[in-house]
């Protein structure tokens, strides 16, 4: 890709940003993307996580992350059976330089698809929760689905910055913002967007990036820690939307993360505790970074918070009778419904009032008439051997292609009735065993095409 593309402006921009390093830059967007991998240390480490899958190098600021090489992953069974997330490599940066602050209260403010969430829940520390939100209700569904085959069970809302705001004062320890914005450093090989580039966009995405931010802060606890992101180069997006707003709350302050993190990045231009990754300076796509804390005393402003469950009454015995018999380690009080569903609950905190849950937890049991059927979730949220009704096959095995397609299988498992699908012992899905045939339940949107 070079300047034959027509689109002066942006050219000028990255000329009058990278002075000689120019021509890198621009040869490094004629080369293949990069692509990653972060195993999912909920159900794998990422040395067994390299053992099943063909990864490259480690990423060095990532310690579950790793680089790949033209394989396309998205297919494979253990994909599928929630191992690992497919993320761009720089696109791991945000949460690595924010990682030793993921404790407590943590919300991911423009969470879909859920690359950042799912990278969080890695590092959270025992008793922490993660509030997942998404603005866009489509959106919103993928990072459910996403966390789900993570076997997470977060809360996931869908509301505005500006109209949650209000909700949650004061109230989280660590927050991540990866704005939506121009996209600059995704231009690799990608002709329409950088065609479609101007600066007006890249001034409307500052603006509402500020906006935003504004609203993370008021979200904030004080000696909380925010990193904001863009996956974009430009100036505006990134160090004047910081400036300005370090300006308008001098309270926040810049932090300089770990220097596994900061050695493979750029300063910033006039703000050196920011981090820039430029295509030609590291093998991944253009990400820019800041992690700030704010250093301020506030009374602490008491929130209404409401339980969006019911509690467990009549339907207890069902429910305990669906776990003792998928031999699933789960107590009452982690569990609450909602709707036909029952979920693991986050956490007893509750929701505050106003605030649009999109789902509530991890839903493992659909109760219709007083009687209970085990869901998806159930099976995601299984460690691998945790439970004795699973027949496991291997990953290249005809059964596994067939689970995935939405097929019945043939097969003599040790148990009737539900059960669970494993390949290589990593839970996969539910199958309900009948006569020698196991009946696929796998959701029908997540079946391979
Ligand atoms: N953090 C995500 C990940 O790692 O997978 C990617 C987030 S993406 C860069 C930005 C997200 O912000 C998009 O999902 C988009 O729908 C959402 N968004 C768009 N407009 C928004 C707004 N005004 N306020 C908050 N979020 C917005």
């Amino acid at each position: 890709m070079s300047e034959i593309i027509d689109n002066e402006a942006f050219f000028k921009q990255m000329k009058d940003l990278l002075g000689e390093e120019y021509d890198e830059y621009i040869s490094a967007l004629s080369s293949e993307r990069t692509r990653g991998v972060r195993a999912n240390t909920l159900k794998i480490s990422p040395e067994e996580l390299s053992e099943k899958i063909p990864v490259g190098a480690k990423i060095p600021f990532e310690k579950n992350g790793f680089f790949i090489d033209g394989i396309k992953l998205g297919n494979s069974p253990y994909h599928h059976a929630g191992l690992f997330y497919l993320q761009e490599p720089s696109a791991m940066l945000p949460v690595a330089a924010i990682a030793p602050y993921l404790k407590g209260k943590i919300l991911d403010l423009c969470a879909a698809p859920g690359g950042k969430s799912t990278q969080i829940l890695n590092y959270m520390q025992d008793g922490s929760e993660l509030i997942c939100n998404e603005v866009v209700e489509a959106r919103a569904n993928i990072l459910a689905s996403n966390l789900e085959r993570m076997g997470a069970a977060c809360t996931v809302i869908s509301m505005s910055p500006s109209s949650l705001e209000n909700k949650y004062p004061e109230y989280f320890d660590a927050i991540v913002v990866d704005a939506p914005c121009s996209g600059e450093g995704m231009f690799r090989k990608e002709e329409t967007a950088v065609r479609d580039w101007n600066l007006a966009n890249v001034k409307t995405c500052a603006a509402r990036q500020y906006e935003i931010l504004k609203s993370a802060e008021k979200m904030l606890k004080p000696d909380g820690y925010i990193v904001y992101s863009t996956c974009t180069l430009n100036k505006v997006e990134n160090e004047e939307v910081i400036l300005k707003f370090l300006d308008e709350f001098p309270y926040m302050q810049p932090v300089e993360p770990d220097e596994n993190v900061r050695k493979c990045t750029r300063r910033g231009f006039g703000l050196s505790e920011t981090m820039r990754i430029f295509p030609h300076t590291f093998n991944g796509e253009g990400h820019f970074a800041c992690l700030m804390k704010k250093h301020a005393e506030t009374d602490t402003v008491k929130i209404k918070f409401l339980n969006p469950f019911s509690p467990i009454k009549a339907e207890k015995n069902e429910i305990e009778r669906i776990l003792r018999d998928m031999d699933v380690d789960l107590q009452m009080q982690d569990l609450g419904i909602f709707g036909d569903n029952v979920y693991i609950r986050p956490s007893d905190t509750g929701i505050p009032q106003g605030v649009r849950i999109f789902r509530g937890g991890l839903p493992i049991i659909q109760l219709k008439n007083g009687r209970g059927e085990p869901l998806h979730g159930l099976a995601t949220y299984l460690k691998k051997g945790r439970c004795n009704k699973t027949v496991s096959f291997p990953a290249e095995s005809k059964e596994i292609d067939a689970y995935l397609k939405g097929e019945a299988i043939q097969c003599d498992a040790p148990f009737g009735g539900y059960g669970v699908i494993a390949v290589d012992g990593y839970p996969l899905g539910l199958v309900k065993s009948n006569n020698g045939i196991l009946k696929n339940h796998y959701p029908k949107g997540l079946r391979k095409r």
